[in-house]
């Protein structure tokens, strides 16, 4: 899939959380990047139907995406930031649900189930009550619903928030295996995560798309040396930060 937006604009009340954003996307991990309120939400909100853009335009495979979505919903995975699950289901029966939605065939749904929970490190919670869950796990199992029915689409909205290293070691290999047929686009603000290899950045700050590259390419430039660095002097506007500082504020946020 290619997937396109362009000029993007989206306005709430006299907020403007995206300016005319244009982007380009092929199969890849690619980071959107930004502090909260940057615009990171609404735009894959308005990629995925959800909200409706004030103007601009989305592409797939170069088409005008107008109409019913559902034909391009059906390629597409997502974990919003904010899930919602029914806690009465168990991790299986509501994996089971999803793949009842994307229309999988029972036989290659049972076998890819057993392969995310693996993979995510949920086969001991396969039985338990959604509800019962911490929250790393919930993001976990959202992260599965994401990929399961091999979308060509895959949209993730803070994907690591509430994951320990280890769960973050393990998801970043399923990114690894997972990219090369597929789209997989990252909304985060925790630039520590972004370490793949040939992975593209595109750093949103208030609402504009104000830097787009791999990583590689940045580095080579000499836009930075790191991406902390990076992030640092694009969103710090004057202050004065020392980067042990500005990293130490983020933390305490997260705690
Ligand atoms: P991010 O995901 O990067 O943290 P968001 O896309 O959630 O940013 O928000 C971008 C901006 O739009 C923020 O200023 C936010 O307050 C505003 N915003 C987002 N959703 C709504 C909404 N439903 N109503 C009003 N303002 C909103
Ligand atoms: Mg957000």
């Amino acid at each position: 899939m290619r997937l396109e937006t362009d000029h993007i604009t989206k306005t709430f009340k006299g907020t403007t959380a995206l300016k005319e954003v244009s982007i380009s996307l092929e199969p890849g991990i690619w980071y959107l990047v930004g502090p909260n309120g940057s615009g990171k939400s609404t735009l894959l909100g308005i990629i995925m139907g959800l909200l409706d853009a004030d103007s601009g335009r989305i592409f797939v495979d170069g088409k005008e995406l107008v109409g019913n979505l559902d034909p391009f919903l059906i390629r597409v995975g997502y974990l919003p930031q904010f899930p919602r699950f029914y806690g009465n289901y168990t991790v299986v029966e509501f994996l089971r649900y999803l793949a009842l939605l994307r229309k999988l065939e029972k036989d290659s749904a049972e076998e890819q189930i057993k392969s995310l929970l693996e993979r995510l490190n949920l086969v001991e919670k396969k039985q338990a009550k959604i509800r019962t869950l911490s929250g790393g796990m919930k993001r976990r199992l959202g992260i599965a619903g994401a990929f399961l029915g091999d979308p060509e689409l895959v949209i993730l909205d803070e994907p690591s928030a509430g994951l320990d290293p280890l769960e973050r070691v393990r998801f970043v290999r399923l990114l690894e295996e997972e990219k090369k047929e597929r789209i997989i686009l990252i909304a985060t603000h925790m630039i520590s995560e972004i370490e793949e290899q040939g992975a593209s950045c595109l750093f949103l700050k208030k609402g504009s798309l104000i830097l787009n590259g791999s990583i590689e390419a940045l580095v080579a430039e000499g836009a930075m040396e790191s991406m902390k660095e990076a992030y640092i002097r694009l969103y710090s506007e004057g202050i004065a930060m020392k980067e042990e500082q500005g990293d130490a504020g983020e933390e305490t946020k997260n705690i």
